[in-house]
């Protein structure tokens, strides 16, 4: 869960500062062609511009490879977001700084100074989700002006000492900023959470239940490999909450869901409540019969155990369908789940607590 918000958090750095891969060799172009530095010193010039376009072409390119073939580890991609935000920052910075003590480099040093405070804040907003990141990132833009003005330069004292006082400001919206980053992410996840999670069992609700059998019939099609659906019914429930209450219903229906979940433990398989004592598996890529004896498990586990409630023990039973098939493109769920649920109803027909099974061809 925990790499998986990283994912997240990089992946959303990586497209808010997408544009900002090219900005600071375009920026240099500019202030180099318009203060005549290009004629001046053309080495130097391309040399800055080819450092400038390297780094943001490869980051670029790493999140290209990342996305079409999972070639770049996830840390690699990371390292390369960092230093594609730190590097150039720091060549600017410096550039800045040199513009204070260096004739070659001073007659940039106002369109250095614009540009300076343009990409702090456009990289405060950008790298705010990373508290490291947009420190770090500002920490590059701030020291090299800083050290040079008080210790190297003669005249410059009041511009680096702005751009420090500007630079501590923005790490301190950065800080509120990226919380208030994170406290948005929760809020997402938990929205996900209550939106696809049965608020009774914990198991996926039906929302979350028809998503994800469309998603992992579409997966199949494409593997060619086997999907298996079991639908369960607590049998005879109306008489749990007839005799012992709504709460004790609500209890056996609790109990029933982990048990269910207990046995279905794979990531891939997915357990959910589709109806008031009603649930659904999805089982990927199980031989039928392997399911099969999985349902037995279940039937057997809720008959064996009954289940406490107010000093009573409800003795619960279940029946289960189960239908496997190999999922082709001009069909849909539906086919599985009408077998599935025709199986059930047999069961329920020829004695109830019992598993009937049937493997489409
Ligand atoms: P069968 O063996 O044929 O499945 O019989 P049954 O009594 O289980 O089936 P029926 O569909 O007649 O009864 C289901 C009952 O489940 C009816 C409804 O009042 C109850 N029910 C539905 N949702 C909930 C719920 O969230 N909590 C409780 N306690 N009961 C519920
Ligand atoms: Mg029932
Ligand atoms: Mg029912």
């Amino acid at each position: 869960m925990e790499k998986k918000n990283n994912q997240l958090v990089f992946q959303d750095i990586e497209n808010r500062s997408r544009n900002g891969a090219f900005i600071y060799g375009a920026a240099w172009f500019l202030i180099s062609f318009g203060t005549g530095f290009i004629d001046t010193a053309p080495v130097v010039f391309y040399s800055i511009l080819s450092g400038f376009v390297i780094l943001g072409a490869g980051r670029l390119l790493i999140t290209q490879l990342r996305a079409k073939t999972k070639l770049i580890p996830f840390k690699f991609w990371v390292a390369s977001i960092y230093i594609s935000a730190v590097v150039p920052a720091l060549m600017t910075s410096i550039l800045f700084s040199l513009s204070f003590v260096n004739p070659l480099f001073e007659p940039m040093f106002n369109y250095l100074l614009m540009t300076l405070f343009a990409i702090i804040s456009g990289g405060l907003v950008n790298f705010s989700p990373r508290s490291d990141l947009s420190y770090t990132y500002l920490t590059a833009l701030v020291t090299p002006p800083f050290i040079t003005s008080a210790f190297f330069s003669t005249s410059h004292y009041l511009e680096g000492a702005m751009l420090v006082t500007y630079g501590l400001f923005m790490m301190a919206l950065s800080r509120r900023l990226g919380q208030e980053y994170e406290q948005r992410v929760r809020q997402q996840i938990e929205l996900e959470r209550i939106n696809n999670q049965d608020s009774l069992t914990g198991v996926s609700n039906r929302r979350a239940f028809d998503y994800r059998f469309a998603q992992e019939w579409k997966t199949q099609v494409q593997a060619k490999a086997p999907l298996s659906l079991l639908v369960i019914d607590i049998d005879f429930f109306k008489n749990i909450n007839d005799t012992f209450g709504h709460a004790a219903g609500d209890e056996v229906i609790k109990q029933t869901a982990n048990e269910i979940a207990c046995v279905f433990k794979r990531q891939s398989d997915d357990v959910a409540r589709i109806g008031g004592e009603e649930f659904a598996v999805i089982v990927p890529n199980t031989a039928h019969y392997l399911v099969v004896q999985l349902a037995e498990k279940i039937r057997r586990k809720v008959e064996k155990a009954p289940i406490e409630f107010d000093d009573e023990h409800l003795s619960v039973e279940v029946s289960i369908g189960v239908a496997t098939c190999i999922p082709k493109e001009e069909t849909t769920t539906e086919l599985l789940f009408k077998h599935a649920d025709s199986c059930l109803y047999k069961a329920k027909n020829t004695g109830r607590n019992r598993v009937i099974a049937e493997e489409i061809v």
